[in-house]
């Protein structure tokens, strides 16, 4: 774990531990909001002074204090906040397991600690068993089950799911629910439309055409075009009952236990379907049986669908932002629409007050005088503000873009595809240019080709564009490799035979668990060797299994800068590897990117949506992506470099 990772665990718990001590709430806030922004710092914190840190968007004077204290103390060996060690010595360690319970919020926590002595799940389970929960203000048969089935999934509900196992996932279900009648439209929302690495839960949101009794608070809207009047009323007994929607949700095959079920809203686990590809995993395959993952739907009527839209895919940070910019201009933003503002305590659409905007998220930002804010970058409240400063969002890259793959495996090392097999899946995605990067001698697992056998497979490179040419196949087939960055940051095959090749992608792939100086020098060794165009997969890191190298990320963006050296975003789910925050310190500093699958069959082309994903959460704009540019541009910059 990185200073950065261990200091930001730190201070979100000591966030709820101050709300467990019933502490300020704007003070526990604080220290979770300083938490998300040390967890997207893209260099290390340690080499950060006082003024560096309360100029971050989040920190504050006394937050700063005690994250120098933090690394003061890291430096002698032992990272430690002062404060946080006396609320540690205050609240007993199995609260803090109990606040993990899904559904338990840290005031019912706290009551259940203070006025019952419940201080870890064995004695909340005990409390349960004996009545005596029941006692608490607010707590009903129907909140124990519900704390009971939470105790039940225990850790299983915390974790996170890598995207490329959640997304399809959550693609499935909304198919099935666009099926339903009187669906109009689906939409993923949270952080999976959010693009993250990983996810905790799948939020979907349902429109549908008829909402009459269906939302509480919602009045019943009438059907486009149908002569219904407005003001029907919303009988009460109707709205009691799960829309036909929901009932349909919670049915569906792969639901294997309902969480939640209300009239337009129901959270469940549903079974993960795991790849039968080269890698299976992505955490859950670790799973002794079926894997599971929690899913919300919501039922919401289109005239509110885009405040809905927007409110469930978060962030938090950017949602508070905008709560605040709205208030600001003296109007009320919530997950029903933008109203104009009053000071009743009753949410302004209880009382019959149209909003200004609610349709959808483009004419609320509109409203909010901002540019429309593609839900990837809506991370950081900080980026508001630049966004509004600039008039637009910078043009972020796509999927369609993307005109070349410069890291793929065939058959001659550890892929499944021959050479031409991998051709025809460049063809297909319309790419202009495919690089063969087998892997190196080093690789001696993944059949890496001995230096014999790379000066023969240039050849057949150089045949096999000859042929396509007779062909009259337009493509260009690069002869490259994948060298291995050995530990000392020397490459794998000698600079003479580096030398005869069109593209050069060096990956670090054993020593993954070098200190972080070591790796630093390593990497920045092969950043800097004159023959190298691509640093594949930087860390080495693999989602839920394998933390990586930590080298100081700023240092290699800068010297990747200098030597007009890309740095790759391995697309595979994965690895993911660079990370989003880490695009966007190499994308602040101008540096190149290149997006590849490292394709080794022919479904790893489909992981390029993943990659896209976090080069967007990088702000990743096309002129900085190798991938981008015209086969012209792409030959000289790879030119560049050489003899
Ligand atoms: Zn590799
Ligand atoms: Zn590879």
């Amino acid at each position: 774990m990185s200073l950065n990772e261990a200091l930001a665990e730190r201070l979100h718990e000591m966030s709820r531990l101050l709300e467990l001590l019933g502490e300020n709430q704007f003070k526990a806030i604080a220290h979770s909001r300083a938490a998300r922004v040390i967890e997207s710092l893209p260099g290390p914190v340690e080499s950060m002074d006082k003024p560096a840190l309360v100029a971050l968007d989040g920190i504050g004077d006394k937050i700063a204090d005690k994250i120098l204290e933090f690394c003061a103390s890291s430096a002698k060996g032992a990272p430690r906040i002062p404060e946080h060690e006396k609320m540690l010595k205050e609240v007993p360690p199995g609260l803090l397991e109990i606040l993990d319970i899904p559904g338990l919020g840290p005031k019912t926590v706290r009551a259940m600690w203070q006025e019952l002595k419940i201080v870890d799940t064995a004695s909340l389970k005990k409390a349960i068993d004996n009545g005596s929960l029941l006692k608490l203000p607010r707590m009903g048969e129907k909140a124990i089950e519900k704390i009971k089935s939470g105790l039940a999934l225990g850790e299983e509900a915390t974790r996170r799911i890598a995207l490329g196992l959640a997304l399809p996932m959550a693609e499935r279900i909304a198919d099935e629910l666009r099926a339903q009648k009187g669906v109009e439209r689906v939409e993923v929302a949270g952080s999976l439309r959010r693009g993250k690495d990983t996810i905790a839960d799948i939020d979907l949101l349902v429109m549908v055409a008829d909402v009459a009794g269906v939302a509480p608070k919602l009045q019943s809207a009438p059907k486009a075009g149908a002569k219904t009047s407005a003001k029907l009323p919303a009988s009460k007994t109707k709205q009691e009952e799960p829309h036909p929607v929901i009932e349909a949700f919670c049915s569906l095959p792969d639901v294997r236990q309902v969480i939640s079920k209300g009239p337009t809203r129901a959270s469940v686990r549903a079974v993960i379907n795991l790849h039968s590809g080269r890698w299976k995993g992505g955490g859950p395959d670790e799973h002794p049986k079926e894997p599971t993952m929690q899913v919300d739907v919501r039922v919401i009527p289109e005239r509110s669908f885009g405040a809905a839209l927007m409110y469930f895919t978060g962030s938090k940070d950017h949602n508070v932002a905008l709560r605040q910019r709205a208030l600001a201009q003296k109007q009320t933003l919530n997950e029903y629409g933008l109203f104009p503002e009053d000071d009743e305590e009753t949410p302004p659409q209880d009382r019959g007050i149209k909003p200004v905007a609610s349709k959808t998220e483009a004419e609320i930002y509109k409203v909010l005088g901002l540019p429309y804010i593609p839900p990837e970058v809506r991370e950081h409240a900080g980026d508001i503000a630049e966004f509004e400063k600039a008039g637009k969002v910078p043009k972020l890259i796509e999927l369609s873009d993307i005109k070349s793959d410069l890291h793929a495996h065939t058959t001659d090392s550890d892929g499944r595809m021959s050479m031409r097999e991998l051709v025809e899946c460049a063809l297909q995605r319309g790419f202009h240019t495919i690089a063969v990067t087998d892997h190196s001698k080093s690789s001696a697992i993944a059949n890496g080709l001995s230096p014999e056998r790379l000066r023969a497979q240039i050849k057949i490179v150089q045949n096999m564009n000859k042929v396509l040419k007779s062909e009259g196949i337009d493509i260009r087939v690069l002869a490259g490799s994948e060298v291995d960055i050995l530990a000392d940051g020397s490459l794998d095959y000698e600079d003479d035979l580096l030398a005869d090749l069109d593209i050069v992608v060096a990956s670090p792939h054993a020593g993954l668990s070098q200190d972080p100086a070591t790796a630093t020098k390593r990497m920045l060794k092969a950043i800097s060797h004159p023959l190298v165009h691509i640093i594949g997969h930087p860390t080495g890191r693999l989602i839920n299994r394998r933390h990586g190298l930590e080298p100081a990320m700023e240092e290699l963006i800068a010297a990747a800068k200098q030597h007009s050296t890309a740095l790759e975003i391995n697309a595979h789910w994965m690895r993911l590897d660079l990370r989003d925050i880490h695009v966007r310190a190499a994308t602040k500093a101008g540096a190149l990117i290149a997006i590849d699958c490292d394709d080794h069959e022919a479904s790893d082309f489909d992981n390029l949506r993943f990659g896209i994903a976090t080069a967007r959460r990088g702000m990743l704009t096309p002129d900085l992506c190798v991938n981008a540019w015209s086969r012209e541009k792409l030959l000289k910059w790879l030119k560049s470099k050489g003899r």
